[in-house]
Parts: structure tokens; C-alpha cells; sequence
């Protein structure tokens, strides 16, 4: 009982802070805008807290058009699913529509199939000059009607494969959105879970080498702090393009969070992966860095890179974990460098 009025009591004074924040930026209370502050104060989504307190430690103004690109930043997850449900009734409702055409053009069809029987029963009957004359008029009537029924039905069909197709074209865009990283162009977290587990399953059944990088840039909250959280994405863009390029064609680099970075590299050894993950550590640290808008120099920045291959038989959460040990080894022993665990 205590846990829960205490769980109540806190959800309280996060709301009443999460209205005054509200009031006090001039923040419209409306559901969007409520979840980021919500979620702010009760730390429910890490990224988001770290995004809010960057930019109120370089003293960024925080109003309702930021608010919404928080939430639209930080909780499209919930966006792309209402547009998943929405693909999907539109496809639904051009299946439906596709399915009466056919049942209105079978009716006819089997309409023009009586009508054909009828007048050949009845030339059978009279097959008298006069008759055949005017069954003959009935029979080019209906058959003229049926074709220009077959063309209405051809061409409802073809706007229904167009329809379809946009469908099905929207929804590989939105699986493409849902699995990259908005600020760096690169796979996510969750392309990156999906495609390491994969490639486990695969290392597994074909006996080969399989390795995992972990990459953090150093001291980047004193960079952020000195040069503003603007610039600290363009170094981050940078990160991902410089591993995107050192990687080859069957690995996957992704955005892991924040200014973390890993990489699945399926056949390569931990002394391959060793060594490509010094090239990158090199060519981080041997680029000046330079203030696009201003040309004022940044100095350089230096990652420190774990890595570590698969063992068989281990879960993804102990083959990441121990990833993450060897990067925090390489921390500890200095920064700007590579340890292999
Ligand atoms: P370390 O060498 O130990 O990794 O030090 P660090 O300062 O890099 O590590 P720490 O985890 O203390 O801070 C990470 C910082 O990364 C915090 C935040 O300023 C910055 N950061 C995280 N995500 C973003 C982002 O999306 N954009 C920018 N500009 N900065 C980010
Ligand atoms: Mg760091
Ligand atoms: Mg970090």
C-alpha cells in the first residue's frame, strides 16, 4: 500500500511541476506537449532528459515549436505506428472496393450468360428472318453494355494497382524511417538489435567469425559545453559518416544513443575487427575540426573504441555487455584508443 500512495504522491508533484514548467515557458498544456514535460520530470526517457538539459546548460530557450520537435524526436515510434494503422486501412478499404467491382461485374457477367441462353432457346423456337433479325439487335446491345462494362472494370483495377502500390511504397518508407537514426542518416538501436541477433544466428550456423564495436566519443559533454549542442551534432554526423565509410559492405554501423556508436562486422576476427577499429580511432583524431558557419577551429576529437567477437553459445545481452566493458576498459586506460576483450 505504502509503495503505491507513494508511487501516486510522486506521480502528483511531477505533474504539478510538469503544468508550472508548462505555464512558466508559455507552453500550450495540450497532450504532446504535457508527455515531454512529464516524462522530463519523472526521467522516464533518458535521451530526452539529456537532450532538455543540454539545451538549458548552453541557455537555449525552450518554447512550444522546441517542445514539438521533442516530441516528434523522441516519440515518432508512436507517430510511425498511427501511419502503420492508417496504411493499413487504406490498403483494407482498396481490397474492400476491389471486391465489390468483382461481385457487380460477376452479376452482369452472369447476366449476359442468361440473356445469351434465352436467345438461343429462342431461335431454337423461331428462326424466322424477322426474329433472328431482332435477337441479333438484343445480343449487339448487351454485348456492347458487357464491353464497356470489361473497360470500366480494367480501368478501376489499374487505379486500384496504383493505389496499391503507393500503399505498399509508403509502407517500405515508413520501415525504412522506423529502423534510422533522424540526426545521422544511420540504423538505429533497434535495426541494430535485429541485425546482430541475425547475424549471431548465422555466425552460429556457418561456424564463422563474427565481431562487435562499441564507440564512444571522448569527453564530449566538454565539447557540447564549449561549442554548444548545434555544433556537437555535426561532430556526431561526422562520427557516423567517418565508421559508415571504414565499414564493408556486409557490416552494419548504427547509431547505438546518444554519442554512441556500434558496429556488426559478420566475418571478421577479433584482430580484423581490431585493426579496423583503430583505422577509425586514427582518422578520428587526425581531423581538425572546423565551425562550418563561422570557420573558427575546433580542435580534434578522439573516440575510444571496445571490441570483442561472438562466442557461441552466449546471449546478445552478454556478447553487447562485454563490448561495452572493453570500451570502458579503453576509458579508464586513457582514452583515444582500442581495447579487445
Ligand atoms: P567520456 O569520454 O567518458 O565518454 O566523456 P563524455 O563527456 O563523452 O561522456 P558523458 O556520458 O559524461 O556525456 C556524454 C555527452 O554526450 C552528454 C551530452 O552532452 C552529449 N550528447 C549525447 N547525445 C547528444 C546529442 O544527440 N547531441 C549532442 N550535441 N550531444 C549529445
Ligand atoms: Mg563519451
Ligand atoms: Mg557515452
Amino acid at each position: 500500500m505504502t509503495v503505491i500512495s507513494d508511487r501516486l504522491n510522486n506521480s502528483h508533484s511531477i505533474a504539478t511541476k510538469t503544468i508550472s514548467k508548462l505555464k512558466e515557458l508559455n507552453i500550450k498544456p495540450l497532450p504532446e506537449n504535457y508527455v515531454v514535460w512529464f516524462s522530463y520530470f519523472a526521467d522516464t526517457n533518458p535521451d530526452l532528459t539529456k537532450t532538455i538539459d543540454i539545451l538549458f546548460t548552453n541557455n537555449k530557450p525552450i518554447d512550444e515549436e522546441i517542445t514539438r520537435q521533442l516530441y516528434k524526436k523522441f516519440y515518432t515510434f508512436e507517430i510511425e505506428g498511427e501511419q502503420y494503422l492508417k496504411t493499413a486501412q487504406k490498403t483494407d478499404s482498396a481490397l474492400h472496393e476491389i471486391k465489390n467491382y468483382l461481385i457487380d461485374y460477376s452479376q452482369q457477367t452472369n447476366e449476359y450468360d442468361s440473356q445469351l441462353k434465352g436467345v438461343s432457346e429462342k431461335i431454337n423456337a423461331d428462326s424466322s428472318q424477322e426474329n433472328i433479325q431482332e435477337l441479333l439487335e438484343i445480343m449487339i446491345k448487351s454485348t456492347k453494355i458487357i464491353q464497356l462494362q470489361n473497360t470500366t472494370l480494367q480501368n478501376k483495377l489499374d487505379t486500384s494497382q496504383q493505389e496499391i502500390d503507393s500503399l505498399k511504397h509508403n509502407l517500405d518508407n515508413l520501415k525504412v524511417e522506423a529502423t534510422t537514426d533522424n540526426l545521422t542518416g544511420i540504423a538505429n538501436r533497434k535495426l541494430f538489435e535485429a541485425t546482430l541477433l541475425k547475424d549471431m544466428t548465422a555466425s552460429v550456423e556457418d561456424g564463422k567469425p563474427l565481431s562487435l564495436l562499441m564507440i564512444d566519443i571522448d569527453h564530449f559533454k566538454n565539447f557540447n559545453d564549449a561549442h554548444g549542442h548545434l555544433v556537437g551534432d555535426q561532430v556526431i554526423r561526422l562520427v557516423a559518416q567517418t565508421i559508415s565509410k571504414h565499414t564493408p559492405p556486409n557490416g552494419l554501423p548504427s547509431r547505438y544513443g546518444g554519442e554512441e556508436f556500434t558496429i556488426v562486422l559478420p566475418n571478421l576476427t577479433s584482430l580484423e575487427a581490431q585493426k579496423l577499429a583503430n583505422d577509425i580511432r586514427l582518422s578520428m583524431a587526425s581531423k581538425l575540426l572546423q565551425n562550418k558557419k563561422t570557420g573558427d577551429s575546433l580542435g580534434k576529437i578522439t573516440v575510444s573504441i571496445g571490441t570483442t567477437a561472438f562466442r557461441f553459445g552466449e546471449s546478445m545481452v552478454d556478447f553487447i555487455d562485454r563490448a561495452d566493458e572493453a570500451l570502458y576498459a579503453a576509458k579508464n586506460a586513457g582514452r583515444n584508443r582500442v581495447v579487445l576483450m
